[in-house]
This record gives C-alpha cells, structure tokens and sequence, in this order.
C-alpha cells in the first residue's frame, strides 16, 4: 500500500491516524480521570401519568460535570465508554448514585414507583450483573422493586434465548425491565411477547411530528395499541407540547417523559417538584 500510493500519501494517511489515536486516548484517560474523581452526576426526569397528570416515577440520566467544559450529555460519552470498556464501571456509579437517591427518598417518605436506569449492552451480558447489584442493594438497604432497568432493542435481537435468560434473572431478582426507545429496533412481536418486560418506551422520534405527521401518529396508535393486547405499560419518550399530550391521553397511553413537563433534573430538584405536586 505504502509502495502504490508513494512515500509522501502514505506518511500523511499515517499522521492523520495518528491524531485521531491521540485524540481518542487523550478522551479515554479523560473518562479515567472522571470516574477517579468521581465527576459523573445522576438527574433526574419524571415519568408522569398521562391520565392523573401525576409523577409515578423518574429515569436516571448520566451527565458528565467537567471540570473546563461544563455539563456533557451522554450522547457525547457512552459510546466512548462502550469501545474503551469503561461503561461498565460508569454504570456501577450511575446504579450506586440512584440507589442512594432511593434510600433518601425512602427516609423522607416520598412513595411514588421506581427509578429506572438504562442499561449497556455490556453491563446486561456481563454474568456478574445480578451479583454486583446485590452488593449495591444491601449496601444502600433498598430493594430490586424499586429498580426498573431500560433495554433497548438492540441489546436483545442479537441473541435471543441467551437474552431471555438474562431478563428473566434480572425479574426473577425483582426488577422490573422495560424495552427503551421501542420502535427504532428490529423486534419481532412473536420475540416480544416471550420477554418478560413490564412496559414499552415509544422512541421520542414518533413523539416528535406527532400530531401533524400522519403516519409518525399512526405508528404510535398502533405501538399503543398492540402493547395493551400484550398486557404491556407504554411510555411516550419526547413530550414537549400540549397537543402530543393530548393525543396520548385520547389513545390510552400510560404514561409520558419530556420537556413538556420536565428536563432531568438533580435530586434536589427532583424530590422538590415531588412535593409541589
Ligand atoms: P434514552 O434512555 O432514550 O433517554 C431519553 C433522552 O431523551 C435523554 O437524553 C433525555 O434528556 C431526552 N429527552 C427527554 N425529554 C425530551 C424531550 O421532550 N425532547 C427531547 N428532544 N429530548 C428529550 P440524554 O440524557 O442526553 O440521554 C441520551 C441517551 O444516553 C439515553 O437515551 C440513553 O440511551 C443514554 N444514557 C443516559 N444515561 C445513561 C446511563 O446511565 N447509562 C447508559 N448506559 N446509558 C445512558
Ligand atoms: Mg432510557
Ligand atoms: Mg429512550
Ligand atoms: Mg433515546
């Protein structure tokens, strides 16, 4: 290759790979330093029943505080995570945080459902999951059905009956497990109905055009529809107006998450706007 493109292409193709090699190992010790100095934080954003208007539960959602840039979302980091194998130690301060939160919201008698966390596709294979959540559990006192764990699609087309067995340790422990971003994915409904889920997520981007996009409406109609004949909950991920509200609440949705009613917000945040409702 080096012979056929001449000496002066191959040295620039080669310091070229060599910027994106420091730029990606610079980003990794980065996220070393992070999870050392303890600079991830949790918030957190309601779940809200669309037919009450009440907060029946949250999801837990990373954000990066860096110290020069500022506040970093996950969609900047988690990928990075994954390829440099450290979401599984980012995942185990995310569970430790939320299990904290739990337990406050447990001494001040706030009752309202579960803390979802979403899950990696690592942290779902990994065979010392339910072991490391134990140890997490009992050390902040708190109990599996306060948890709900978020999958996505992906995460279980690839192998179906190994994936099966791993839902159904993470059940049989009492957690509760539901299918995120629903829709974008390749599920097969005959698979869907064998996973031992508790409620769909409809991926915010049916949400978003809804209802002026005819067929985004009719896919969510349908999504609505069928997850009731499974004996499913649906959520609508993406709510940021009245009117796409409104158009869950007239076709029985259960339950909604957006900037229509709340951002994530910090824990402080977040056990204050349980009191104002
Ligand atoms: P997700 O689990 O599907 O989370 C929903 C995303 O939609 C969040 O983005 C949330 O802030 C955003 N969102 C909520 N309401 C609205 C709205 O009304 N409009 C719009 N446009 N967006 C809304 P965020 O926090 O940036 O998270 C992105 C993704 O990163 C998450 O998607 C999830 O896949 C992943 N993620 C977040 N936290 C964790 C974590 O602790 N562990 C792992 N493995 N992944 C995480
Ligand atoms: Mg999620
Ligand atoms: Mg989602
Ligand atoms: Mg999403």
């Amino acid at each position: 290759r080096a012979k056929h493109n001449g000496k002066n292409n191959y040295q620039f193709y080669d310091a070229n790979m060599n910027v994106h090699t420091i730029e990606r190992l610079a980003f990794e010790a980065q996220l070393r330093r992070a999870l050392e100095n303890n600079e991830f934080v949790v918030h957190y954003q309601p779940k809200v029943s669309v037919q009450t208007g009440k907060v029946v539960g949250a999801e837990a959602l990373v954000r990066w505080q860096h110290p020069e840039n500022g506040l970093i979302y996950p969609t900047e980091f988690i990928a990075l995570a994954e390829e440099a194998g450290l979401v599984g130690k980012l995942g185990m301060q995310v569970l430790d945080k939320v299990c904290s939160t739990i337990a406050n919201l447990h001494a001040a008698k706030k009752v309202f459902g579960r803390i979802a966390i979403n899950l990696s596709g690592a942290q779902f294979n990994d065979e010392f999951l339910l072991h490391e959540l134990q140890k997490v559990i009992d050390y902040w006192e708190i109990s599996p059905t306060d948890i709900e764990f978020e999958i996505t699609e992906s995460m279980v087309m690839n192998n179906h009956e190994q994936a099966i067995a791993h839902m159904d340790g993470l059940k049989s422990a009492g957690y509760t497990l539901s299918i995120d971003d629903f829709g974008t994915g390749y599920s097969s409904l005959a698979y869907l109905k064998r996973f031992p889920v508790n409620s769909l997520k409809i991926d915010k981007s049916f949400i978003k055009d809804m209802p002026a996009d005819a067929n985004d409406t009719a896919i969510v109609l349908a999504i609505i529809a069928m997850a009731k004949t499974l004996g499913l909950k649906v959520v609508a991920e993406g709510v940021e107006n009245k009117v796409q509200l409104e158009t869950l609440f007239k076709s029985q949705c259960d339950e909604y998450q957006g900037f229509y009613y709340s951002k994530a917000v910090p824990e402080a945040a977040f056990i204050e706007l349980l009191e104002l409702q």
